[in-house]
């Protein structure tokens, strides 16, 4: 529990305070992978809440998320969560640091964090408008933040925030499920070898759904391993055809996107709450092709117009997002150290190899995670 109190007594220590640079790879525009710089002068992170923390950087994961955000992908909803009052100029974000998953440990605390103190090991899934885990240091808040698992080095730390919170959100938050009501709930999962399938998987696994998972043939033996029950090759020939002849589904987890939704609901059993649920949203372009407003009413129109459609034949349709939680990542954290859940780290890279790790994510066919050990 976040009860017991601990005050770190300064807003910055001394060693800290002489420092305004730090090694990270950052980029000044958006584009591919040329855009990435490696500099020794980033601007080192302030506390400028009390409820900050500053975490010197372990490793860092590395999602699909990072990849489109150095593609501009998000820029005018993130613009936005940075500068409410759109008072800085166009581009203030650069030099942006790209980089969600954190582990680390703790080198300054704010004055009002109770939770943690220096010295502390943590991890983080970090907010796509914050900067990021590519660099030496990184400010948070303490409600971002948690202790990480006893069990896991750094480099296997970094392989579960974002995709774990992901999971939990979509599958907890929007999909109602929790440790006690899995049991006997058949739960598909759409894009079961990458990093939020992986994770995913494990997690309901854990709390005894029955877990069906589409992936490539290649990855079959792989996500069995994870705890999959039944997998579906989606490359062996249409893959709604071979999942139509299963019997029917609870919730559905869609990783994947493109024409799935068109097929997916159909395999929900009708009129019993049973939900889809699908991280590949238009949310994030609507804002950046219409503006944050009109983006917003377009996505909102979208969902309520699919969402009602689908109401009338007995199934719940609903997008998942990514949400940051220090609280949530203390339950997957007792998950993990009870090895109930693992981290699945693909490939590593150093710090050095930063485009290199990019390269690998944005080629696709994860099978899990990839890494940057920072230090
Ligand atoms: P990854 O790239 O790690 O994994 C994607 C996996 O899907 C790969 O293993 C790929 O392997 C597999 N795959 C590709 N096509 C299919 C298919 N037709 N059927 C089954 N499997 C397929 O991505 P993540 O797991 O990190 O993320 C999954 C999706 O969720 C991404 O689109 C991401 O942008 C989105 N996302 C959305 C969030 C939100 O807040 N809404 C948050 C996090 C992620 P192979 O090609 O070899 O089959």
């Amino acid at each position: 529990v976040r009860s017991s109190v601990f005050r770190c007594g300064r807003l910055l220590s001394t060693s800290s305070r002489c420092r305004t640079v730090m090694p990270a790879w950052v980029i000044d525009k958006y584009g591919s992978n040329e855009v990435l710089r490696f500099t020794k002068n980033a601007s080192f992170p302030i506390i400028s809440y009390p409820n900050e923390l500053i975490i010197k950087v372990f490793a860092a994961g590395l999602n699909p998320i990072d990849v489109a955000m150095r593609g501009g992908y998000g820029a005018a909803t993130w613009s936005m969560k940075r500068d409410p009052l759109n008072i800085k100029q166009t581009g203030s974000e650069f030099p942006l640091i790209l980089g969600r998953d954190v582990s680390g440990v703790i080198m300054e605390c704010g004055l009002d964090v109770k939770y943690f103190r220096e010295r502390d090991e943590v991890w983080a899934a970090i907010p796509p408008w914050k900067q990021g885990s590519l660099a030496e240091f990184v400010v948070l808040s303490a409600n971002e933040v948690s202790h990480k698992p006893k069990s896991l080095s750094h480099v296997e730390a970094a392989a579960i925030p974002y995709v774990a919170a992901t999971a939990w959100s979509a599958l907890v938050n929007t999909g109602g499920l929790r440790k006690d009501n899995c049991a006997n709930k058949r739960i598909l999962i759409l894009g079961g070898s990458g990093g939020v399938g992986t994770f995913a998987v494990q997690m309901v696994k854990s709390w005894g759904a029955h877990v069906t998972v589409t992936c490539s043939q290649n990855a079959e033996r792989f996500v069995r391993g994870l705890g999959a029950d039944h997998v579906v090759d989606y490359t062996a020939g249409p893959v709604e055809e071979l999942l139509s002849v299963l019997e029917k589904f609870d919730l559905i987890l869609d990783n994947v996107g493109g024409d799935t939704e068109h097929w997916a609901l159909k395999l929900l059993k009708p009129w019993s709450g049973a939900k889809y649920i699908t991280l590949v949203t238009p949310f994030l372009q609507n804002t950046d092709r219409l503006g944050v407003a009109d983006g917003m009413m377009q996505t909102a129109a979208t969902v309520a117009t699919k969402t009602f459609k689908h109401l009338m034949k007995g199934v719940h349709y609903r997008w998942g997002f990514f949400a940051p939680s220090g609280p949530v990542l203390d339950e997957i954290r007792d998950m993990v150290d009870a090895k109930q859940v693992r981290a699945v780290v693909e490939e590593t890279f150093s710090f050095s190899q930063v485009p290199q790790a990019f390269e690998k994510v944005e080629k696709g066919h994860n099978r899990g995670k990839t890494v940057v050990q920072i230090s």
